[in-house]
């Protein structure tokens, strides 16, 4: 009945369905990059809930933007604007023209995977019948709701839910002539990350996402890139794409834009959002109040700290740290979205376990790496400290 052991809290049985597993802790309070377990006991957070809370846990900016909003209107139906949500599109608006180039629309959502939902569908639309497949890179995440699953690229998250839905086609990541060899008249759209996160944080190369850009333009299909988790400042840029320099005509996004609060947007160019009429696509929550002040209080935040810099700054001491460290092979990754390799000999899950029993919170994004992805606003202080305790757990020789 209990499916993995859980802390109940009265009930007798877990109030889950287990899709995580067995959860290692129950926290209860977080605060910058630091967060407690019910008992009290402090961790630091070197994932931020899988790279979400990009501003600190609780960041008073944030925090406070979506306490006010909550007395004031956290809904309305789409059938009305509010204040909140509209200056949160005008702001990503604003972001994407500066770093695509074009003026663009959103469609807001709830979740990265949503985001991609609507993508999807926008590239089924422009493309038009017969022309409605979308191309991703074998290895890739974009969510876990039929269709994003589709385009996701590991087969074996496919494999209990077959049939999948049809239109989607992978390539093996970063091999361009794979790429053009997958394109046919068919397709509407290539789909990508800059960094696959998931597929164990990967980088795509700049002259991979150039000459996806080119083939784009060439056969007439949109390039569609998933910033789910390399938006945001994440990469040390506002979106990964712009490492490469190139303008995607859409983007999706969720995760930090939020720093904890659900929220997702889809982004496209004017010429392309307007294949979408109304009645086309929707959702309750698209543009709700609270989701707005939320986003809107990130944006405005990140400009202050100048969050793109901070993440590039800190991104290179951590890595340059971790690439000191004996058990550490290689160090992958952009800004503060890292993985540390620690090669085939090294049980990677083993290593978390123990760095998680010693107060530090990664993820294994593989058997072999570690994945790191601290707030933005970690200190130097802190990343010295999470480097000491990786350091302590690979030298004791853990999942060797
Ligand atoms: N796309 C990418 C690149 C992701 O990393 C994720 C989640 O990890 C998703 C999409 C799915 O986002 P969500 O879990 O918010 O649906």
């Amino acid at each position: 009945m209990t499916g993995h052991q859980f802390p109940t809290m009265g009930e007798d049985h877990c109030p889950f369905i287990p899709i995580f597993g067995a959860p290692a802790l129950m926290i209860e309070r977080g605060s910058g990059t630091e967060v407690w377990d019910v008992s009290g006991r402090r961790y630091l957070d070197f994932l931020s809930g899988i790279a979400v809370v990009s501003l600190g846990h609780c960041n008073p900016a944030v925090s406070d933007a979506i306490a006010a909003q909550a007395h004031q209107l956290m809904h309305i139906s789409g059938f009305f604007a509010n204040p909140t949500a509209t200056a949160a599109a005008v702001a990503i608006n604003a972001l994407m023209r500066e770093a695509a180039g074009s003026a663009g629309q959103v469609f807001m959502c709830n979740s990265g995977a949503e985001a991609n939902e609507a993508a999807i569908k926008l590239a089924r639309k422009f493309g038009g019948r017969g022309r409605h497949v979308v191309v991703s890179a074998l290895g890739s995440f974009h969510g876990r709701t039929l269709a994003a699953l589709a385009a996701t690229g590991q087969p074996a998250k496919h494999e209990p839910f077959q049939p999948m839905p049809d239109g989607f086609r992978h390539a093996p990541f970063g091999d361009l002539d794979a790429m053009i060899a997958a394109v046919d008249p068919s397709v509407a759209a290539i789909l990508i990350e800059p960094v696959q996160g998931e597929g164990g944080v990967l980088p795509a190369s700049v002259e991979y996402l150039r000459g996806i850009r080119a083939l784009c333009d060439e056969r007439g299909m949109l390039m569609m890139v998933d910033e789910v988790q390399t938006g945001f400042a994440r990469t040390g840029k506002w979106f990964g794409f712009e490492h490469a320099g190139v303008a995607p005509d859409v983007v999706t996004m969720a995760k930090g834009m939020g720093n904890g609060f659900p929220v997702g947007a889809m982004w496209a160019k004017c010429e392309v959002a307007s294949v979408f009429q109304p009645g086309d696509h929707g959702s309750t929550y698209s543009g709700t109040a609270i989701a707005g002040a939320a986003v809107k209080a990130v944006i405005d935040e990140m400009k202050r700290i100048d969050a793109p810099r901070l993440a590039a700054e800190k991104g290179d001491y951590l890595a340059s740290k971790l690439s000191t460290l004996s058990g550490v092979v290689e160090v992958r990754g952009l800004g503060l979205l890292r993985a540390a390799d620690l090669g085939p000999a090294r049980d990677a899950k083993a290593v978390h376990g123990e760095l998680l029993n010693r107060g530090l919170i990664t993820n294994a994004v593989n058997a072999s790496s570690l994945r790191l992805a601290p707030p933005i606003t970690t200190s130097l202080a802190q990343i010295d400290e999470a480097v000491g305790i990786i350091a302590g757990v690979l030298s004791d020789g853990v999942g060797a």
